[in-house]
């Protein structure tokens, strides 16, 4: 196809689990971003079973009324999956046998030890005049047909396979017809309310058309989302959001944890091994998970020596040396005891920091004094303590969340306050 200035792009999502109230279509999103990022625009999207009538009939609506009809899902071995079926029967296209695509399939199963089932052999078909595509991460190949008229694509279904496939395959064919560069850069922000960055930034929203700026905010965490386009060049959209994104980092200085993509914790991570400091976290309502966090980085060990799920009074005291009277007199969840876990934990394994948390998650167990959503963290280091006491809102999981967010910060916080030391 060539290019032209109003392209009509319809995306399809096949597959009768998303007319479930179970099953989103996410990939239209990713797909609908990209798009964008070359300066197409999305004019329809339709998302339709895996019924054959109706998936005829949406094909040849698509197809009538779109230039580029980007279509995924149904590429399966299963019966249901008929996408590549309904797209031949409608293009008057005949399905082919595909010997290498076949071996590419049985190869993939070998690898797993297993035999390719016989119903796998149907992914190894693509209709006349179109070109398959690879497909890394699974056994379905995408298919690409482009009819001079109009181009049609055929991805698989599961987000994980999709995705590579379009960024690999999809992606450079697309270049012809790109309209605009995009550049994007997301800056993540905790310990800051959405009000306040607001006031902290108000005056810099961006006003240029060829400017966008989100803000989105979850519990724990607010991103602000930067885009330029250029009709240009890459060169300048970059230059424009990074220029931005100065603008922004003056502003917010410490708060903004990555502008680069990164979690807390992978930032956390780097930090501690920047200073050759190791962790150990003593947990109590958040169960572990800020261990998890810790753990989800590669390469963890390095620094992250224990998380310790210290739940009732009697494991505080018996592993960490907290004494009954402490716990009587202020409660198990209170600054003093968060302190003392921190510090408990950090003599216990001779950790750099010791990290704890302690509160009330809810539903149920708070009181007036003590609602659910308090919660005390605690960073001890070698000379020094510090707590923090958060009102933390939402359900169990959501304070759960916002419990190692913020304890993720606090050693954040802590380290970059923190000389270098000479021999790094
Ligand atoms: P299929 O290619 O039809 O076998 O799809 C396999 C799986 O991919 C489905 O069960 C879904 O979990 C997932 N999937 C299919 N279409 C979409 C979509 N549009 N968005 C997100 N996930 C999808
Ligand atoms: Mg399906």
């Amino acid at each position: 196809m060539k290019a032209k200035k109003d392209i009509k792009i319809e995306i399809m999502a096949i597959g009768s689990e998303l007319l479930t109230p179970h099953f989103q279509d996410t990939n239209s999103l990713y797909l609908t971003e990209r798009l964008n990022d070359l300066g197409l625009e999305v004019s329809y999207k339709t998302i339709v079973g895996d019924e054959w009538d109706n998936l005829v009939l949406s094909i040849k609506q698509a197809l009538s009324r779109a230039d580029i009809v980007l279509a995924m899902g149904g590429l399966g071995p299963t019966k249901d999956d008929r996408t590549r079926e309904a797209f031949a029967s409608v293009l008057e296209r005949k399905l082919i046998y595909n010997k290498k695509l076949l071996q590419k399939i049985e190869e993939r199963f070998r690898r797993r030890g297993l035999r390719m089932p016989p119903v796998n052999k149907k992914q190894a078909y693509i209709f006349e005049d179109a070109k398959a595509l690879d497909n890394k991460k699974g056994t379905a190949p995408g298919l690409l047909m482009d009819t001079g008229a109009k181009i049609i694509i055929l991805l698989p279904g599961p987000p994980h396979e999709l995705k590579p496939m379009f960024d690999t395959s999809v992606w450079p064919y697309l270049q012809k017809l790109r309209k605009k560069y995009t550049a994007r850069r997301t800056l993540k922000i905790t310990g800051l309310t959405e009000s306040k960055i607001e006031t902290l930034i108000s005056d810099l929203y961006p006003q240029e058309p060829h400017i966008q700026l989100t803000i989105l905010a979850y519990p724990g965490q607010i991103e602000i989302h930067l885009t330029a386009h250029s009709e240009e060049s890459l060169e300048k959209s970059k230059e424009t959001v990074h220029g931005l994104e100065k603008n922004f980092l003056n502003r917010l200085k410490e708060n903004v944890f990555s502008s680069a993509g990164e979690e807390l914790e992978e930032v956390v991570g780097r930090l501690l091994r920047l200073h050759k400091n190791t962790l150990a976290v003593a947990e109590s309502c958040t169960g572990g998970f800020l261990g998890h966090r810790l753990t989800n980085i590669p390469g963890s060990s390095d620094y992250f020596l224990l998380s310790m799920v210290v739940y009732s009074n009697e494991a505080k005291i018996y592993h960490l040396g907290i004494s009954e009277e402490l716990i009587e007199q202020h409660g198990a969840v209170s600054s003093q005891v968060a302190a003392a876990m921190a510090v408990g934990i950090r003599e216990k394994t001779h950790s750099s920091l010791g990290l704890a948390i302690t509160g009330i998650a809810g539903p149920d167990g708070g009181t007036p004094e003590k609602p659910v959503g308090l919660v005390y963290t605690a960073l001890a280091w070698d000379n020094g303590t510090d707590v923090v006491k958060n009102l933390f809102l939402g359900n169990r999981e959501i304070i759960k969340y916002q419990s190692t967010q913020k304890s993720l910060d606090m050693v954040r916080r802590h380290l970059l306050k923190k000389p270098q030391s000479k021999e790094n």
